[in-house]
């Protein structure tokens, strides 16, 4: 494993449409467990790919328990309403306030292409919805 450079907000990636995982393979293996080391050594809560330079739809979101690895992940329910403090690993520094839903419902692959869903409230609501922005 190792430590990827979070790109910061003048990277054109953050920018870029980031294209569905197809290949569930060991680069792709390698990638997640780079991810989840980097959000660790950022100590943060949700990374995304492109914030590593990747142009893929990944994101790993930490719920307190597990370092959840979403990939192709979209958002298939919500419920409720909250605002408050948001940052990000590439904008260090700078929070903004933003409503988010309180509760979020996930469909998403796992690193081996299994479809699963999952749900988050609080702030792993709102990481989930900034992840998937990314
Ligand atoms: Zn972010």
């Amino acid at each position: 494993m190792a430590i990827r450079t979070i790109v910061l907000r003048e990277d054109p990636s953050l920018r870029n449409i980031s294209r569905p995982v197809t290949n569930f393979d060991a680069r792709l293996h390698t990638l997640l467990d780079d991810m989840r080391e980097t959000l660790i050594e950022a100590d943060g809560v949700g990374l995304a790919a492109p914030q590593v330079g990747v142009l893929r739809r990944i994101a790993i979101v930490f719920n307190g328990v597990n370092y959840l690895e979403l990939i192709n992940p979209e958002i298939i329910g919500t419920e409720g309403e909250q605002t408050g403090a948001e940052g990000c690993l590439s904008v260090p520094g700078i929070c903004g306030t933003v409503s988010r839903p309180n509760f979020v419902k996930v469909r998403a692959q796992d690193r081996n292409g299994n479809h699963f869903e999952v749900g988050g409230e609080g702030l792993t609501a709102r990481a989930f919805c900034h992840e998937i922005d990314h």
